[in-house]
């Protein structure tokens, strides 16, 4: 049954990097968006610009993901701003260098409460909406973290492996209510994130070399799978990871 994709779409850290062209894309598809991001003055910006550029709806939010009880505001604000919700990507996500020997346990729930804990408790705010919602569904931005080790990171790579494993639980729980749950693994891509690292001596050429393709991915190569995996074109598609990294993962 063919069912619509034309309801707004919520984009946490929608205001930088992957997340922003996650909302762009959206947008172009002329869905409404909602830019929830930590700096409220960022969120609001790249809400005017994503409007100004295409024509659609859009609302900017001041939110700290952590902070579950802002939750409930946030939906009705949005709501109010831009209509139906129907959509969610959880792209809001940080990253602290804390290896074996170096970890605390502060630096720990940080980077699992902003990656992973948010993820869940976000879809369980916005479920009623969802439901109302023909056709709903959801992304979460993980990492190829989530399939490989990285020594230096390991809380990063706890948040994005269990990132996969909340998406293929709620896609069976949310399936019934006509609401698809998907990830996307990215490799490198060229965001503020990156962006210390892509600056260290040698770095870039090492990340570039890691893919067959030669380089580093822009933040749009994200943002048009997850508009895909939020629209009717993706309506049978439930419960994966789909890892968009420019081949890092099938080379050894
Ligand atoms: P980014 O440019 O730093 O964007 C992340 C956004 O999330 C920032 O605007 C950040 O705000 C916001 N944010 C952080 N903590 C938040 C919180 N508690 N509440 C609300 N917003 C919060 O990074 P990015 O590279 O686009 O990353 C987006 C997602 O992709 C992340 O989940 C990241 O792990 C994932 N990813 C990135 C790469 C890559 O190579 N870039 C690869 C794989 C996966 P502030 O800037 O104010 O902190």
């Amino acid at each position: 049954m063919a069912t619509k994709s034309t309801s707004g779409v919520v984009v946490t850290g929608g205001a930088s990097g992957i997340g922003r062209a996650c909302a762009q894309a959206v947008a172009e598809q002329g869905r409404a968006v909602a830019i929830w991001d930590l700096d409220p003055a960022k969120a609001e910006a790249t809400a005017a610009e994503i409007a100004s550029e295409t024509g659609v709806a859009t609302f900017g939010r001041g939110i700290d993901v952590t902070r579950t009880a802002d939750f409930d505001a946030a939906i009705d604000a949005t709501r109010e701003a831009i209509g139906e919700i129907g959509g969610l990507v959880h792209a809001a996500g940080t990253v602290r260098a804390q290896s074996i020997g170096q970890l605390d346990e502060a630096g720990w729930d940080f980077v699992l409460n902003v990656n992973l804990r948010a993820f869940p408790l976000l879809v369980q705010a916005l479920h009623a909406d969802l439901k109302a919602s023909p056709g709903a569904s959801v992304v979460g931005i993980a990492s190829i973290e989530a399939w490989v080790g990285n020594e230096a990171i390991p809380a990063y790579c706890a948040s994005k492996a269990g990132m996969l494993g909340a998406v293929r639980s709620m896609s069976h729980r949310l399936a019934p209510d006509d609401i698809r749950v998907n990830a996307i693994c990215p490799g490198f891509i060229e965001t503020p994130m990156l962006a210390p690292s892509l600056a260290a001596p040698g770095v870039r050429e090492e990340f570039s070399a890691a893919s067959p393709m030669g380089r580093i991915g822009r933040p749009s190569e994200i943002g048009e799978p997850a508009a895909f995996l939020l629209g009717n074109a993706a309506s049978f598609i439930t419960g994966q990871s789909l890892i968009v990294d420019g081949g890092v993962l099938a080379i050894v």
